[in-house]
């Protein structure tokens, strides 16, 4: 391992304000790199494809809490519902559902997140504003007891001019005190906002993230 892990773990760790958690994102990093994090006490890991995760899963510690950050394909839901912590970005309502069915059949409840879709770029997974909230209000959800909607996520158009950044990060947290105050204002559950990768997570803190998705800054980039 050429990269100092424990070391780049820690200045991210120094770098978040109490409250906001960080996701380690170790997608295509082999086992050791998560160990090293989780010799330093990181627990909290995340990763984007299904059949990657479900050996890494297999094979490290039980107190892992894997989160899913990637596009999941309703096909793949039944794999990871048995462990996984949480579910980071759901784009459609048939997506939840499928999650709903198989966590009922595990006896569980997941914790989700809905994915906006705010950056410019097109290719990015997430609900419209609109969309988000029309599926709210539409309110099938309401009746799907084995997923918790627990908060936003979304990522920003890959830039370097922060003050898009920023303003798409403060799109994003309007957004979640309007969905707050109209459908959750009684659920405690639904208190996260996920924003934040290497490049952006110190803007990220500063407008309303209390969840960041680190990867590169602490494993150093992927190998493909
Ligand atoms: C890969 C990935 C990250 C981490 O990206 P880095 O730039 O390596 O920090 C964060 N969020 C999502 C959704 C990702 O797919």
């Amino acid at each position: 391992m050429d990269i100092d892990v424990a070391k780049l773990l820690h200045e991210v760790l120094a770098g978040l304000p109490e409250g906001v958690r960080l996701v380690a994102v170790s997608k295509f990093h082999p086992d050791e790199y998560i160990e090293a994090a989780y010799a330093e006490g990181q627990r909290v890991f995340g990763e984007s494809h299904e059949q990657e995760l479900s050996k890494k899963a297999a094979t490290l510690p039980k107190d892992i809490e894997w989160h899913f950050i990637g596009h999941l394909q309703t096909n793949k839901v039944k794999h990871i519902v048995p462990y996984i912590s949480m579910i980071d970005a759901v784009d459609s309502l048939k997506l939840l559902r499928e999650i709903d069915k198989q966590a009922a059949r595990c006896g569980r409840v997941i914790r989700v997140m809905l994915e906006l879709h705010i950056a410019e770029e097109e290719t990015k997974y997430g609900f419209s504003r609109q969309d988000c909230l029309d599926m709210l209000a539409g309110g099938a959800w309401r009746e799907l007891h084995n997923v918790q909607i627990c908060g936003l996520m979304m990522m920003a158009s890959n830039v370097d001019d922060e003050a898009q950044i920023a303003k798409e990060f403060d799109e994003a947290a309007d957004l979640f005190r309007e969905v707050k105050q109209r459908f959750f204002a009684d659920d405690d559950a639904f208190c996260e906002r996920s924003w934040g990768m290497s490049h952006d997570y110190r803007i990220a803190v500063k407008h309303g993230s209390t969840m960041v998705r680190v990867g590169t800054g602490i494993f150093g980039p992927r190998v493909y």
